[in-house]
């Protein structure tokens, strides 16, 4: 009997498992093709803080860039590229957004060279994705299988008929759900980076119209498309990689002129979004038995998830959207807490929000 069985082994469920390893706990961890197989063995991986004017995302990712950097720093040294981050407006209205963020941010500003927008310097970094979800996973058993099935009785979840544990975390990025609840909607968002050889050399990563990394041993990264036309699933063309690429390279060249370019590798992969934006973090209502429950209001305003029902012993984390790299060390702290110490998870992180919203429209 495991004492936690993480579902997925994204950055999200290596997290996890590496919090809870710490713990001391007996950790699980189940991804049906490998360790950074999905979204995550694609990532950049940049840890950036969000250049936004205000609202609940800026905060979190702020907060969270902050966590991650000295998490980084302090537990996975040799994963983290420590580099200045130059990131520079797209056009006028990103101008004044920058400039915002510039006069009210409390991170250390680097001198910038001038440019004809506005932009901002700070320190930041790279992580190396695959190795590092490899070395968060190290202490948790892997155990290589699709899970098909959950089933709860008398304080215990049987996974795939076979194996036993307490708890259950649902760390499955943009795949399909295995308890599908109807308030649940992630969206999947195809995303394409590039790794290139080339004789110029990029002291620090640039974020504009794509990211650039640093130079390292004559090669460096591009990255992110968002392609909303393609999905995996649903698509009926094969996804066009000589277009990805020319999207990529004629981007980065708006911010650097790149010499004597050759592709060298391509990483593709999906990234789960939910509907506002922000992560979802906690626990998972049970909206058919909530439902039943003739003693709630859902037509309110200030709705109180306590009085919803709850699957027991079973949490979920997901939605970082295209920063899970600088979410999931900071996630993984407040949902490991949550778990171990029955330490409230904030309102606006909760799953639980979807559900309110959902049922206040029925
Ligand atoms: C091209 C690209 C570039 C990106 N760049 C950055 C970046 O620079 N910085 C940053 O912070 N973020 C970046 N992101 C976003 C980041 O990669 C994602 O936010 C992150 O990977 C999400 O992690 P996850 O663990 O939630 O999901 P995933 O990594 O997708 O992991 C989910 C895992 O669950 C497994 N799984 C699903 N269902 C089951 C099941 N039933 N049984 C067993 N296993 C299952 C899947 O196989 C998968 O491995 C990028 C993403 C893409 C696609």
């Amino acid at each position: 009997m495991y004492d936690v069985a993480i579902i997925g082994a994204g950055i999200n469920g290596c997290a996890c498992a590496h919090e809870l390893s710490k713990a001391g706990k007996r950790v699980a961890l189940f991804d049906k093709e490998g360790i950074a197989s999905g979204g995550s063995g694609a990532a950049g991986a940049f840890i950036s803080p969000k250049f936004s004017k205000a609202g609940e995302l800026k905060e979190i990712l702020h907060t969270a860039f902050v966590y991650s950097m000295s998490f980084y720093e302090k537990e996975f040294p040799k994963l983290l590229t420590k580099s200045k981050l130059h990131h520079i407006a797209k056009d006028e209205a990103d101008d004044v957004i920058l400039h915002i963020y510039k006069e009210h941010t409390d991170l250390e500003l680097l001198d910038t060279e001038r440019q004809e927008r506005e932009s901002i310097s700070i320190n930041a970094g790279i992580v190396n994705a695959k190795p590092l979800c490899l070395a968060m996973a190290k202490s948790a058993q892997f155990i290589q299988e699709e899970v098909h099935t959950l089933e709860y009785d008398d304080g215990v979840w049987l996974i795939n008929e076979t194996y036993t544990t307490k708890e259950v975390i649902l760390a499955t990025g943009a795949y399909k759900q295995i308890l599908p609840e109807p308030y649940i909607q992630l969206r999947g968002i195809w995303g394409h980076r590039i790794d290139i050889e080339t004789t110029t050399t990029n002291a620090h990563s640039i974020h504009q119209f794509v990211s650039i990394s640093p130079s390292k041993d004559g090669k460096l990264a591009i990255g992110a498309t968002h392609n909303v036309h393609y999905h995996p699933d649903t698509s009926t063309e094969v996804y066009n990689v000589e277009e990805g690429r020319k999207e990529l390279l004629e981007k980065a060249s708006r911010s650097i002129k790149l010499e004597n370019v050759k592709v060298v590798k391509d990483y593709t992969g999906l990234r789960s979004g939910s509907f506002d934006y922000m992560p979802l973090v906690g626990s998972l209502v049970l909206s058919h038995e909530t439902l039943q429950n003739k003693n709630i209001h859902f037509q309110t305003k200030k709705p109180n998830f306590d009085e919803y029902t709850y699957y027991p012993q079973l949490t979920m984390i997901n939605g970082s959207g295209g920063y899970g790299f600088v979410l999931a060390p900071y996630l993984a702290k407040i949902l490991t807490e949550n778990i171990l110490l029955g330490k409230e998870i904030p309102k606006g992180l909760q799953p639980a929000r979807f559900f309110a919203r959902w049922a206040k429209k029925l």
